[in-house]
């Protein structure tokens, strides 16, 4: 019997605004997965292209020492027309869960975040712009395959929700959202200090990276007692170390824009399925505390993360000490790794 594609949920990209910026080139510093349809194209075009096998599946694979893609050269794509699913749709991220939820890679430093602030009935009703693309290759790929994908995720979901509602935990994402919408949690100093970002030592593929339009794409590392910048080789290794700011303890103040913003960001992060497809699994492991508590100790661990960065972005840009602005804390979104730049386009975790 023919099986009808799942329809894609796009209320999360209502009101956004996207133009790729040119010379970034930072979601790229990845190693794109590919689809078998998809190989012969990338060797017609690459017939040296380094592919690599993992977990059952074929990947472009990145240069060494946190370098970009093989493919990517001065910046650019040297295979952009026979480029692979996920850099088609970046940064629309897509999870597989309940249904098929599109949502945006908020630290792609081509989305307009204003929107995150903007909860006029017009904005949440306002068509995305910019996306058309990468929503024609997400609807293209919206197949009988991904009606299978769903239907596996419903599975695994279903059993943990049964395991949670024996130990009386369980709460629907639905009653959580309505909850969380009017009160929601922010971080604290029990948030503080956030785990430092990973040292030199772990490689520099597994830094956090960021845009910044003179450095082009930066790390931050720990390193010298604080958060490290270092500008990153596209070729792989550091270009130059850009300065070392101390890790912030407690929750550095912020302005009422930067307040807004913060606010924005969580309220997203709320709406998205992800998010409680990366709770589930962890409370099903053990634990105390309902669906609802786990979430809000989410969205305050995730707020301290982009709080920390705004402030150590702050600091390396203009030795700032003050309150932190809309801007910084922007720059803090940008810089936070908890947004997908290196996950696949098309999560289905649950
Ligand atoms: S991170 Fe965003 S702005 Fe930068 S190259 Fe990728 S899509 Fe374009
Ligand atoms: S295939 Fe092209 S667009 Fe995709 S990561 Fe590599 S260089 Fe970037």
């Amino acid at each position: 019997m023919p099986v009808n594609p799942p329809s894609l949920d796009t209320a999360l990209l209502r009101g956004f605004r996207y133009g790729c910026l040119p010379g970034c080139g930072l979601c790229c510093f990845a190693e794109p997965r590919i689809d078998p349809s998809e190989r012969p194209g990338l060797l017609r075009i690459a017939p040296a292209v380094d592919i690599v096998e993992a977990g059952g599946a074929s990947y472009l694979r990145a240069r060494p020492d946190g370098g970009a893609c093989g493919l990517l050269e001065e910046l650019r794509c040297s295979a952009h027309a026979v480029r692979p699913h996920p850099c088609r749709e970046f940064p629309v991220h897509v999870h597989v869960g309940t249904r098929l939820q599109a949502s945006l890679v908020l630290s792609c430093p081509g989305v307009d975040l204003g929107r995150l602030i903007k909860n006029t009935p017009d904005a949440e009703r306002a068509p995305p712009v910019g996306f058309d693309s990468e929503l024609a290759s997400v609807e293209r790929r919206s197949g009988p395959d991904v009606a299978r994908r769903l239907k596996e995720a419903g599975r695994r979901r279903g059993r943990l929700v049964r395991a949670l509602e024996r130990e009386g935990r369980w709460v629907e994402e639905e009653e959580v959202r309505g909850l969380l919408r009017t009160h929601l949690p922010r971080p604290g100093p029990a948030d503080y200090p956030v785990g430092d970002p990973p040292s030199a030592d772990d490689g520099l593929e597994f830094l956090p990276i960021y845009f910044d339009g003179r450095a082009g794409p930066v790390g931050l590392g720990a390193g010298l007692g604080g958060w490290e910048a270092l500008e990153l080789r596209p070729s792989g290794g550091v270009e130059r170390h850009l300065g070392v700011v101390p890790s912030p303890t407690s929750p550095p103040p912020l302005d009422p824009g930067a307040e807004l913003f913060l606010r924005g960001y969580l309220r997203y992060f709320l709406e998205r399925d992800l998010l409680f497809a990366s709770v589930l699994p962890r409370m099903a492991e053990g634990g105390a505390g309902t669906v609802t508590e786990w979430v809000e100790e989410e969205l305050r661990e995730i707020g301290a993360i982009v709080v920390s960065r705004a402030s150590v972005r702050a600091k390396l840009a203009r030795g700032s000490t003050g309150p932190l602005t809309a801007t910084d804390l922007v720059a803090g979104i940008r810089a936070s790794d908890q947004d997908l730049m290196d996950v696949p386009t098309w999560g289905d975790r649950l």
